[in-house]
């Protein structure tokens, strides 16, 4: 799980975070939402390190990821993060995508690494795409390899940041569907999305954002159906 701790986050003057308080347990799905420029991605990027917190405390799986003893590579190597983008490497075929980090980082051995390649692959919908390369592939299609190169390293944790906002519209419900059958197979996730409808089935929780900090959090159901504040309010009239 993640627990995450009067999180702040400034980049110059800019304070983009201003104490966060948030919590995944495992197994738990969390919907992150809150309008543009509120901070999400920023507090996405903090639990793997892609930014430096500036102060405040996010620890993963119980261990406190700022900690200056904490070995960056190995807490990546337990948190797979799926981005808008989907950026995959584009003189790689599919297998070999979902290949190099496991060879690379893990040091599996071919063998192996395209087994569990194959293994994920399949999960996604994608058993017969090994010799495709990305551009070759729709991209809902190349937001299910990301998916699936980024199981092929066993996370413990899956961050998602807004993974269908640049699909077209007739892909979107395909990746939604592996996540959430990835959910129901009891990875612990932390998704920022403006899928509303996927956060009032899928989420435990959903956790709304402004401003950088967290204005309303509940029940899935409970939060997007019936929203407490004023302007989780507003914010639920301008996405619906
Ligand atoms: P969106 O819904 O548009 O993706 P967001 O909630 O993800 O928005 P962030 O991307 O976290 O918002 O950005 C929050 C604020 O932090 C913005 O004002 C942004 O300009 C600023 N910001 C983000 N990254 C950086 C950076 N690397 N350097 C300077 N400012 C940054
Ligand atoms: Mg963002």
């Amino acid at each position: 799980g993640v627990t995450i701790q009067g999180l702040r986050k400034a980049f110059g003057s800019n304070e983009v975070l201003k104490g966060v308080d948030l919590e995944v347990r495992p197994g738990e799905v969390v919907c992150l939402i809150g309008p543009s420029g509120s901070g999400k991605s920023t507090l996405l990027r903090c639990v793997n390190l892609l930014e430096a917190p500036s102060g405040g405390s996010v620890q993963v799986g119980g261990r406190e990821v700022t900690d200056p003893d904490v070995d960056i590579d190995e807490l990546r190597r337990h948190v797979g993060m799926v981005f808008q983008q989907f950026n995959l490497f584009p003189h790689l075929t599919v297998l070999e995508n979902c290949t190099v980090a496991q060879i690379k980082v893990l040091r599996r051995g071919r063998e192996e690494a395209q087994r569990v390649a194959r293994e994920n692959l399949a999960k996604v919908g994608l058993a017969d795409f090994d010799e495709r390369y990305p551009d070759q592939l729709s991209g809902g299609q190349q937001q299910r390899v990301a998916i699936a190169r980024s199981l092929s390293m066993d996370p413990h944790l899956m961050l998602f940041d807004e993974p269908t906002s640049a699909l077209d519209p007739e892909t979107v419900g395909d990746v939604l569907a592996i996540m959430r059958a990835l959910a129901r197979d009891g990875m612990t996730m932390l998704v920022v999305t403006h899928e509303m409808e996927f956060a009032r089935v899928v989420a435990d929780r959903v956790v709304f954002m402004d401003g950088g900090v967290v204005v309303e959090e509940g029940p899935a159901e409970q939060v997007i159906s019936a929203p407490q504040t004023p302007r989780m309010q507003d914010f639920l009239k301008r996405v619906i």
